[in-house]
């Protein structure tokens, strides 16, 4: 029997014909037709004041640290429990991650331990929407506000997610999405930084523009351009955008067919839940996600291994992550924590992710009769 992929990225079609159009308009540099098209999307689905395409997430949030002025040993706030480049972006400015450990439900920064790690030298707080289920943001932007600090979503898994009906992208001051072909809607590498405020978005278009008024020149705002701050290159090309612009119009289709995937894995798991077995994905009442990825919690590091041994064995793919940031090499030399992070560590040893992708049901009985022969050992 052939392998079930752990994931399979998701290919349309029509990004073809929209990447034909790129090459006839024989415009190839980024911020034309497609670009704009693209961010006239994020726009409208994030209640931004602008919205910039970016190579990736992780440019994205390197922006975003830009935009904080930071200074060397100014602290960020953020989990230890994700991505590399959550932290990275920081570093690279001379700040110092100070993170603090997760909730046990949703995996997502515990808000109620954010305000003990805040310093004099305090910036900004990062929160990582988990698995595209938003964080508690009515308290972590109340946090924020009451000792003037930014917040910056790290929405790299969160498109059209929602928190108390708001978007995922509209829920702090600066967010970054990614369209890496393991997300939701992909353009192979790819991401997006959304401003919520007008300042920014007008700085944010400094600083992708490799820090010249590019931008207000082509729009006739200035007679000629010229460097007006720091910046770099974090503009994609058009054959990027257009293949982008052809995923952002399915966006919602595709978070439709996810979320079905998702829903068939936890009704057939809820039988394991009530033995006691393994936990299943909380999500909050006042949340809706975006059927991103679906995990399971098994009992131990030792758990882990043989499920996902066995589930080899079976032609299954599934995959660990993430490997906490306080205590690899890294995060030991650039960051420090606050407290024990006792779920980061603990969760992160137990999570387990199974395939989900566009594509599977075809093949998703197959798999859930694998993980039930599993568990039973
Ligand atoms: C995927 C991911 C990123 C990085 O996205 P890129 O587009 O590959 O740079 C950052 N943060 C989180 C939480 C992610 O899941």
């Amino acid at each position: 029997m052939d392998e079930i992929p752990f994931n399979r990225p998701l290919l349309l079609g029509s990004e073809i014909d929209n990447i034909r159009l790129a090459h006839g308009k024989g415009q190839l540099a980024g911020n034309g037709f497609f670009t704009k098209r693209c961010e006239e999307w994020l726009v409208r689905n994030t209640d931004a004041a602008g919205a910039l395409l970016t190579h990736s997430c992780t440019a994205a949030l390197e922006m975003a640290a830009l935009l904080c002025d930071l200074e060397p040993g100014d602290e960020v706030i953020m989990p230890s429990y994700t991505f590399v480049s959550t932290a990275n972006a920081f570093v690279l400015r001379g700040a110092v991650p100070v993170f603090v450990d997760i909730r046990s439900d949703t995996l997502n920064i515990d808000e109620t331990l954010i305000e003990s790690a805040i310093t004099a030298r305090t910036k900004a707080i990062v929160v990582v929407h988990y698995a595209g289920v938003p964080c508690e943001m009515n308290a972590i932007n109340d946090i924020a506000s009451r000792h003037q600090l930014i917040v910056i979503e790290d929405a790299a898994q969160a498109i059209l997610s929602t928190y108390h009906g708001k978007p995922a992208g509209a829920l702090g001051d600066i967010a970054a999405f990614s369209f890496h072909e393991t997300k939701n809607v992909i353009s192979g590498e790819g991401g997006a930084i959304i401003l919520k405020n007008r300042a920014h978005f007008e700085r944010a278009e400094i600083i992708r523009e490799k820090g010249t008024d590019r931008s207000r020149f082509f729009r006739g705002l200035v007679d000629k351009y010229t460097w007006v701050d720091v910046g770099s290159s974090f503009l994609p090309g058009e054959i990027i955008a257009a293949f982008l612009a052809a995923q952002l119009e399915k966006a919602e289709e595709i978070t439709r067919q996810r979320l079905q995937i998702w829903h068939v894995y936890h009704d057939a798991f809820s039988e394991h839940q009530i033995s006691g077995r393994v936990q299943r994905p909380v999500i909050p009442e006042n949340c809706t996600h975006n059927g991103h990825l679906y995990y399971l919690l098994l009992e131990d590091l030792k758990d882990r291994q043989q499920f996902i041994a066995r589930m080899n064995e079976l032609g299954v793919k599934c995959v660990f992550h993430y490997v906490p940031l306080h205590s690899s090499p890294g995060g030991r030399r650039f960051g420090r924590i606050v407290g024990q992070l006792q779920n980061t560590d603990s969760l992160s040893e137990r999570l387990v992710r199974l395939p989900l992708w566009i594509g599977l049901k075809a093949q998703q009985q197959r798999v859930i009769d694998a993980i039930v022969r599993t568990l039973k050992k």
